[in-house]
């Protein structure tokens, strides 16, 4: 991982703070219960990009005697964090949006509210196009994982301030806790699919279907020698694909002879597929099961 892949992660986490801080400004001033929403959803930014920051550092480190593996899985400890901050911060804008709704009342300082929370809406798209870019450039899911979350928050942010600026307008103010109790809403779905995510990645979810098509194609152009494949297993621990399976070869085969295949199909994956570990269990011609990729 690049270090400026790092402090774009660092500088992802200030600029949450910083919007994270106008927008709260802007709730201060008004006392709406929509533009409080919007500040707390920004909670979870903030938490998202130190997500980011953490699983970079932490999973780019290379295995210890104490974690043998490596440490991809480190992405998943704070997405599912993450979740946990998500779905109270959900909670908390329902509980205010319900309050709001028994005791309704017309912002003060609508036009001083709604350039607060403008401003922030617009360091926040600037930054969005930045983090896509950049994490796109250096090929880095975490950046763009965070790019999209900013994105998430500036449509949000866009939907409170046009529902923000009718609530004066049409003096209806029920309109307020009842903006806020969408975003409450979107903010709920958004924690559902960051620990759908990360549970997937905790149980070991298998590679897809495309990716496993390549796996099978790569080793059987690259096994010839052997007799097949079989019992083909992959594993997601983060970035990280772990492929292990049988090799079957002759059982006249020399030892030396059929190492020299696994190197050949070990060597293929690292010219093709980025981020692949692999093991391979050698077996003679006894144990064939004839499935799996068979090697011609
Ligand atoms: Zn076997
Ligand atoms: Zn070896």
């Amino acid at each position: 991982m690049s270090r400026k892949a790092l402090w774009v992660a660092a500088a992802s986490v200030l600029i949450g703070m910083l919007v994270l801080g106008l927008k709260t400004l802007a709730w201060w001033v008004t006392g709406s219960v929509a533009l409080l929403s919007d500040a707390l959803e920004s909670i979870i930014n903030v938490a998202a990009s130190a997500a980011a920051l953490i699983a970079l550092n932490v999973s780019a480190r290379p295995a210890d005697s104490n974690h043998q593996y490596g440490h991809h899985k480190a992405e998943y400890l704070s997405a599912v964090l993450e979740g946990v901050l998500v779905v109270v911060a959900a909670f908390t804008i329902m509980r205010e949006a319900y309050s709001g709704l028994l005791d309704p009342q017309l912002p003060d300082q609508p036009v001083k509210g709604m350039l607060l929370n403008g401003a922030a809406t617009v360091i926040n798209a600037v930054w969005c196009v930045l983090l896509l870019r950049v994490g796109k450039a250096y090929r880095s899911p975490a950046l763009v994982a965070d790019g999209k979350h900013v994105l998430t928050d500036v449509v949000t942010s866009v939907g409170v301030l046009a529902g923000f600026i009718l609530v004066p307008v049409t003096g209806w103010p029920q309109l307020d806790p009842l903006i806020a109790g969408l975003v409450a809403l979107n903010v709920l779905w958004t924690g559902w699919g960051l620990m759908k995510e990360s549970v997937s990645g905790l149980m070991d979810e298998a590679a897809s279907p495309d990716v496993v098509a390549r796996i099978r194609e790569l080793v059987s152009i690259h096994a010839a020698g052997a007799l097949e494949a079989h019992d083909l297993r992959t594993r997601h621990a983060g970035r990280m694909t772990f492929v292990e399976f049988h090799l079957v070869v002759p059982g006249s085969m020399t030892v030396a002879a059929a190492h020299d295949i696994c190197d050949r199909i070990e060597h293929a994956f690292e010219q093709d597929m980025d981020d692949t570990v692999i093991t391979i269990h050698v077996e003679p011609e006894g144990e064939a099961k004839h499935s799996g990729v068979v090697v011609l």
